[in-house]
């Protein structure tokens, strides 16, 4: 008799996706868990996948796909169309491709990358003596703690000891 899917613990279903981001020999970032796993994959050039699993939820599978010229954005999809993207940078004809449902409330500005939320940082930083009437406070890039596609700055030098990862939230 099988184990049917959505029992298994969640980092053993992204398994799959860690084999394929490493034979793509792309950057692999992994994050397990009893209830929850998150699985990512990040090509030099800034494309990026990811994979999360809750316990007893089917997998959730996305693409930070060319969105335009100069733009890209997440983008929902099917696990094999993910493992189709680590090939080919982006997703086959017919492919799912819905937009994240955006789970950050925080009302901060969006990163969708922590490499592009640090770009973001470095432009402050190197910018902020030719800002008038604007100190520049932020020094880090953080995962926004509701939502793994979205990045914030802030001017917290790291997370307060003790604080639980759902009331985590930052100025
Ligand atoms: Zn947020």
């Amino acid at each position: 008799m099988t184990t049917p899917v959505g029992r298994l613990p969640p980092e053993a279903r992204l398994v799959r996706f860690q084999s394929s981001i490493d034979k793509a020999d792309w950057k692999l970032a992994f994050m397990g868990g009893d209830e929850r796993a998150r699985i990512e994959g990040f090509h030099p050039d800034g494309h990026a996948v990811m994979a999360t699993a809750v316990r007893g939820r089917a997998v959730h599978a996305y693409v930070f796909a060319d969105a335009g010229k100069k733009t890209r954005k997440w983008v929902a999809t099917n696990p094999d169309a993910l493992t189709y993207f680590l090939v080919h940078q982006q997703l086959p004809a017919g492919a799912a491709r819905r937009r994240p449902y955006r789970k950050c409330r925080c009302g901060k500005r969006r990163y969708p990358t922590q490499a592009l939320a640090k770009a973001a940082l470095l432009d402050i930083l190197t910018n902020k003596e030719l800002r008038q009437g604007r100190r520049a406070t932020e020094t880090r890039a953080y995962r926004c703690p509701d939502d793994d596609r979205v990045w914030h700055l802030t001017s917290r030098k790291s997370w307060r000891h003790g604080t639980p990862a759902h009331r985590r939230r930052e100025p």
